[in-house]
């Protein structure tokens, strides 16, 4: 198979750009190694920047997520008995969308075919070859058969452990990090909202509680902690402390 751009992931990332190369034209083949049903039940993101929903207005892609988003004007940092209100919505003249990133990938993933996006699922073994030459191209193995891309670019959209990273030359490659003192885990639990009626996140020292997000009420809670060094690493420490976001009740989750 020939494409101008072959890109590998079909996460947020991939399925944006694919969209963004078909809006000029561009012949584009989106390889992914798991399954649909698998890439929209991978529940992480929740809270949308301005240049997200800007893009998917551009695409025309935007009306399930204005119509079921919950445009959001700030957020509270909780101190003790203290909240302070961050007026994003004042300060910026933006706003941000919880809206979850399934349902951005939804999005994308349905009007793929409508837009000639190709999407190749289950794609296993993915490779990136001649990546130093003028004609690069990808391999994967499907339903028993080795298939291969010929492409005149490859865009790796796979994450911090998929193949692109590793198949760049060490020569030409440069990373750009920046390492926070901090790290957090997510937890989605269906409970009722923090605050009835608030469109405002509230974040805690300790504890970053995302009012949102589906009608059945739900919330995101994040602990907040110093990043702590070990010889071997990083290492996160990911405890986490029910009685101080929930009350006394441990939510079902
Ligand atoms: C708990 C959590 C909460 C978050 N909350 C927010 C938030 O509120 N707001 C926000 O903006 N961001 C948030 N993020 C970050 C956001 O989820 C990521 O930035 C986003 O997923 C990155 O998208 P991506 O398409 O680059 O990568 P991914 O979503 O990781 O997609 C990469 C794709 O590549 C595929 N792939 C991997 N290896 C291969 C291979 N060998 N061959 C083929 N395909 C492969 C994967 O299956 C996947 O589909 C959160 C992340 C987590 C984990």
């Amino acid at each position: 198979m020939k494409t101008q751009v072959a890109i590998i992931g079909a996460g947020p990332a991939g399925l944006m750009l694919g969209h963004l190369l078909r809006a000029e034209g561009i012949d584009v083949v989106v390889v992914e190694r798991s399954s649909p049903d698998y890439v929209l039940g991978r529940i992480r993101a929740g809270v949308l920047e301005r240049t997200t929903t800007y893009l998917m207005d551009q695409l025309g892609l935007g009306a399930r997520m204005h119509a079921e988003g919950l445009p959001h004007d700030g957020f509270h940092l909780a101190d003790g008995e203290r909240m302070i209100r961050i007026d994003i919505g004042a300060l910026t003249g933006r706003q941000v969308m919880v809206y979850g990133q399934t349902e951005i990938t939804r999005d994308l993933m349905e009007a793929a075919p409508g837009r000639d996006l190709e999407i190749v699922y289950d794609a296993a073994d993915v490779a990136l070859h001649g990546l130093e030459s003028d004609a690069p191209c990808v391999t994967y193995s499907k339903d028993g058969a080795v298939h291969r891309i010929d492409a005149q670019f490859i865009s790796g959209c796979d994450g911090y452990h998929g193949p692109s990273r590793k198949a760049i030359l060490a020569s030409v490659a440069t990373a750009y990090e920046k390492i926070y003192p901090f790290g957090w885990l997510g937890i989605l639990a269906d409970v009722p909202p923090a605050i009835m009626n608030s469109s405002t996140l509230i974040m805690n020292g300790a504890l970053r509680w995302h009012r949102c997000v589906r009608k059945s009420g739900a919330a995101i809670i994040s602990r907040c902690q110093q990043t702590r060094q070990s010889n071997n690493g990083r290492t996160i420490n990911c405890g986490m402390s029910w009685q101080s976001a929930w009350g006394r009740k441990r939510p079902h989750i």
